[in-house]
């Protein structure tokens, strides 16, 4: 397996300059020839909101990567499939929408028509166009994530999972280290070809989320080996790599990569652009089985921990959240449709709906008394 990772500076979402840049990154780090190829090219949408919030990865980017893949020869798809959404979701708000139509790159809603594969023995839908492309171009975003610590190239494979299936697998796979284990399984099943980073702004604090804050990185990374480009922009981001569970399972099975040392890197001095003042998730032990049980056991334990909290003033009641949890933990104040109500014994800390929360009305915190 190729163990290029190739990272160059960029510090403005300018569709012409990254579309330069891309050209030598995907050149540089060995990416597939597409001439006469269909190519999946899929981006990172978690949730429908403007690009400033750095939620998904920038139309920009996926304008500049949709480009050089056409001038190359290759006829270009473009699909994701936030948690909660309708057969209708073309990504409009995120500027992903305008952007197929601007390029004539097809979009395709992965609700329509999904395949099953066997993951782990077990059978989970998957976006179908996955077996009817040649190349799936992945295009993640530098961004945390609240319960894996770091989202990145192998997370971004967990999007081609349809719709709200994607939220059931946490509630089978509910702790970090047994979802870290699905997300490498579920790459290892379908391994995209390409991984483009869109770092130019990342998001740091409570991410994945709107309640996570853009902060400029100034880099595009491109890679063929998902777990190269993750240990190398996880580092950059100021975190131990082997902190992320999906580094670790990942090199424990050797599948990508034997250790981080034969990263074969190309790029600016890494010591000169990690963001050490990066607000990262800080270290936390997983719930494995032992702590659950003990935390059974002791309930007050549990309020050490982070959880969802749900801010009435900001909700606008569209119960997101109540549809994509995946323990039925949240419901409805029968008195008040702003007010949510979260049944702590319940919930498995997945955050799935701070992620689905699109108005930042719900936190990731601490909750000992009151607010
Ligand atoms: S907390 Fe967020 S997702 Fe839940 S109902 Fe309120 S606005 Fe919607
Ligand atoms: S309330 Fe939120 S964090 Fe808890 S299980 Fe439901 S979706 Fe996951």
């Amino acid at each position: 397996m190729n163990k290029k990772v190739t990272v160059r500076k960029c510090t403005a979402y300018n569709a012409d300059e990254i579309y330069n840049i891309i050209s030598d990154i995907y050149k540089t780090s060995g990416g597939p020839d597409p001439a006469n190829k269909k190519v999946l090219v899929k981006p990172n949408i978690l949730s429908e909101n403007d690009p400033s919030k750095c939620v998904s990865t920038h139309p920009a980017v996926v304008d500049a990567m949709i480009r050089y893949l056409q001038s190359r020869g290759a006829t270009v798809f473009v699909g994701d499939s936030p948690a909660v959404h309708t057969s209708k979701f073309r990504g409009d708000k995120c500027g992903i929408h305008q952007v197929c139509e601007k390029t004539g790159a097809t979009w395709v809603n992965f609700l329509e028509d999904p395949t099953e594969k066997k993951i782990n023995g077990r059978s989970i839908r998957i976006a179908s166009i996955t077996d009817s492309v040649d190349l799936i171009i992945s295009l993640p975003k530098f961004k945390n994530h609240e319960l894996m610590y770091f989202t990145g190239a192998i997370k971004n494979t967990y999007g081609l999972i349809p719709g709200f299936t994607k939220a059931l697998q946490h509630g089978i796979y509910n702790d970090r280290n047994s979802f870290g284990r699905f997300l490498i399984d579920l790459t290892e099943t379908i391994t995209p070809h390409y991984f483009l980073m869109d770092a130019i702004m990342g998001m740091e604090g409570q991410g994945p989320g709107t309640k996570g804050k853009p902060v400029q990185v100034g880099l595009l990374l491109g890679s063929t080996n998902p777990l190269a480009l993750d240990i190398t922009a996880s580092r950059i981001a100021g975190y131990n790599p082997l902190l992320l569970p999906t580094n670790k399972i990942a090199l424990e099975r050797k599948k990508w990569l034997g250790s981080e040392a034969e990263i074969e890197y190309d790029g600016p001095q890494l010591n000169t652009i990690i963001k050490h003042d990066f607000q990262r998730i800080p270290a936390t032990a997983s719930r494995n089985s032992a702590l659950k049980f003990l935390m059974g056991r002791l309930s007050f334990l549990r309020k050490l921990e982070k959880r969802p909290v749900f801010l009435r003033e900001s909700c606008t009641a569209c119960h997101k959240c109540i549809k994509i949890c995946p323990a039925e933990a949240i419901k409805q104040s029968p008195s008040d449709s702003r007010h949510i109500v979260l049944t702590d014994s319940k919930c498995i800390r997945c955050f799935c709906c701070a992620e689905a929360c699109q108005d930042d009305a719900i936190d990731v915190r601490v909750k000992l008394f009151g607010v």
